[in-house]
């Protein structure tokens, strides 16, 4: 099948003008209810049962099914609905197309990618080829911030596999770094600054607690290493405590964040933050601090060798002429949480720039590349019988 790539560009450009700012980010920005209904409709005209699970104020997800003969593994399609502000930006929703590149926000993060995953459900919706498995489409809310569109769908539902479409150049991206935010605090004794025998310093102590951090994230990078990903990280963007001079710190709180690579665990790591508190307090009766997990996501990666990879880069080769690569994100990804799920979940996306920046586009040539390559990974994977099966 050869995608109609006016087609494409038209429901680019009907995606990029909606705007679908996360809340999250920006507290004016509209959230994802009115892409969603638009994504709704395209879909049901193309004789799919849409689901619209909504998540709050303006908060949706869509998730239509198409269902297999029952004999083949699931896939999923995840692409996200959501993204980031546009300040600074001269025509965030225009969705201009200049030299095979389309402009605006989401243009390659993710718009570009959802506009292959519906020319995809058209091609399917419409044609009554029968595939063994089922394949589930969700167009997700809320990637860019705390990723409630994909937790919900993990707790509704459940594939085999799972393709994430996240900018990628087409590459294959098997593995990502995942990130914890764990908040520690000091408590001192509040007492006039002349009074040392009545005052204990939170800031101080808060000190002592981050000559450890600095000590454990140098360790890191020898200890937590990845042959593609790296080293984990850690550093602590908010620190503060104390009220005024001549007043002894009550308390003192500093958010530690830690970008992490595969084999590091939520509970492992909250314990190596509390060897450093402990060492802190060594010999001084008079400290006081805890350790609080605040958010964790998963780092990700997957075997190379899983069918869903095998099917995807085969699927590129035949569509690109050559093999695509395989890819490492530094960033989080939902597939992160999908991973979590036990559903084997690997990353593709469009050619483009700009992400989260000014002037964002997506190559167009890569969008319509993508929505070959789903439609033939696709068939590879849900087991697709009968004819018709070859890429003309
Ligand atoms: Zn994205």
């Amino acid at each position: 099948m050869i995608f109609d790539r006016e087609f494409i560009l038209q429901t680019l450009q009907s995606l990029i003008r909606i705007d679908s700012r996360n809340p999250g980010l920006e507290a004016d920005a509209p959230g994802e209810l009115e892409i969603a209904l638009h994504v709704r409709s395209l879909l049901k005209s193309w004789g799919y049962e849409p689901e619209l699970h909504e998540l709050g104020e303006r908060r949706a997800n869509v998730v239509a099914r198409r269902p297999g003969a029952g004999s083949g593994p699931s896939l999923m399609i995840n692409v996200h609905l959501d993204t980031v502000g546009t300040a600074g930006m001269d025509e965030p929703f225009s969705g201009t197309v200049r030299d095979g590149r389309v402009y605006g926000r989401g243009a390659q993060d993710t718009k570009g990618g959802m506009a292959a995953v519906l020319a995809l459900a058209r091609a399917l919706g419409e044609s009554n080829e029968e595939m063994a498995g089922d394949l589930v489409l969700a167009f997700v809310a809320d990637e860019e911030d705390a990723s409630i569109g994909t937790a919900d769908l993990t707790a509704r539902l459940r594939t085999d596999a799972a393709v994430v479409i996240e900018p990628s150049g087409l590459d294959v991206v098997v593995g990502h770094r995942g990130f914890g935010i764990f908040r520690i605090r000091t408590r001192g004794r509040t007492a006039h600054g002349g009074r040392p025998d009545l005052g204990v310093d939170a800031n101080l102590h808060m000190g002592l607690v981050l000559a450890g951090l600095d000590e454990l994230r140098r360790d890191w990078e020898h200890r937590w290493v990845h042959p593609q990903l790296g080293s984990a990280s850690l550093h602590v963007p908010v620190v503060g405590g104390g009220r005024h001079l001549f007043v002894y710190s009550d308390a003192c709180r500093a958010e530690v964040e830690c970008r992490t690579v595969p084999g590091q665990t939520a509970d492992e790591t909250e314990l190596e933050l509390r060897r450093v508190v402990e060492r802190a307090g060594a010999g001084r009766p008079d400290f006081d601090a805890r350790v609080e997990p605040v958010m964790w996501r998963s780092p990700h990666a997957i075997d190379p060798d899983l069918p869903i990879v095998r099917a995807l880069r085969a699927a590129g080769g035949r569509v690109l002429g050559r093999e695509p690569s395989l890819g490492w994100h530094g960033w989080w990804e939902d597939s992160g949480l999908l991973g979590e799920a036990g559903i084997d979940a690997v990353v593709i996306g469009p050619a483009g720039g700009g992400l989260h920046e000014e002037t964002e586009w997506v190559d167009l040539d890569s969008v319509v590349r993508l929505a070959e390559i789903l439609l033939d990974t696709t068939r590879a994977y849900c087991g697709a019988e009968g004819k018709d099966i070859q890429h003309d």
